[in-house]
């Protein structure tokens, strides 16, 4: 029964969590940080120029380029923090009970490991990657998951391979 429901809950691929049982993960932490006003980080990953690499070296280095990426995530952040591969070269993290600064310093050294890791694979592959904190949420999950994105897209649409920030936090609001 353990191996199904890992099975379930894992992507084939990489061995990390899903996007389905990830939605669980960020449904309960939603409930939890709003309820007790805690800070929730959100990042969201995707990967560079990733269609060249298929279609130069193949499938298979695709494949093995998105297993390196998830393992160099994976080793770097704590065991209460979750990366999740969404689908394709996209992937997201969620990081509880973190705030904006604490964020910064996760994906700053996640970057640089990045970096290093994707490096042996070509030297136009990079990362775009939103990073949102939340003190004050919005009504829903899917709502987090928007803010993520769209400071993703932001990413890329103004030359990608660079991280953006933002915080919601009423304490900041004029
Ligand atoms: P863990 O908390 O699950 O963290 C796993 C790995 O994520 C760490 O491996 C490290 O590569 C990275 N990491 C997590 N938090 C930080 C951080 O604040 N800064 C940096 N630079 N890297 C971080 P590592 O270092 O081999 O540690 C293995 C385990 O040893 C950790 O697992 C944790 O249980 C414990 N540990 C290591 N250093 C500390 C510490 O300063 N305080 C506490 N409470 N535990 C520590
Ligand atoms: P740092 O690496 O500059 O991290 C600063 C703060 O960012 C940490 O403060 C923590 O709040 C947050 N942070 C950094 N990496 C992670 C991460 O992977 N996951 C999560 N959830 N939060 C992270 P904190 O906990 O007070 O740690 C202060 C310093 O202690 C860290 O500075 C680092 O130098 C060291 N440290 C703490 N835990 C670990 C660990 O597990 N492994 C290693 N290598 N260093 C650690």
């Amino acid at each position: 029964y353990e191996k199904e429901k890992k099975l379930a809950q894992t992507d084939g691929l990489t061995g990390i969590v899903n996007q389905r049982f990830f939605l669980e993960l960020l449904r309960i932490e939603y409930k939890r940080s709003l309820r007790y006003g805690h800070y929730v980080t959100l990042a969201y990953f995707d990967l560079d120029n990733f269609k060249q690499i298929n279609d130069r070296f193949g499938h298979n280095t695709g494949d093995k380029l998105l297993k390196t990426v998830a393992r160099t995530i994976q080793k770097q952040i704590r065991e209460t923090d979750i990366i999740a591969r969404l689908g394709g070269d996209e992937f997201a993290l969620l990081l509880p009970e973190t705030n904006y600064q604490s964020g910064q310093a996760i994906l700053l050294r996640l970057q640089q490991r990045l970096k290093t890791a994707m490096e042996a694979y070509s030297p136009t592959v990079s990362l775009s990657i939103g990073v949102v904190t939340f003190l004050t949420f919005p009504n829903s999950v899917d709502e987090m998951l928007k803010q993520a994105d769209s400071l993703m897209y932001k990413v890329k649409k103004s030359g990608k391979n660079r991280i953006e920030y933002q915080v919601f936090n009423p304490a900041l609001d004029v």
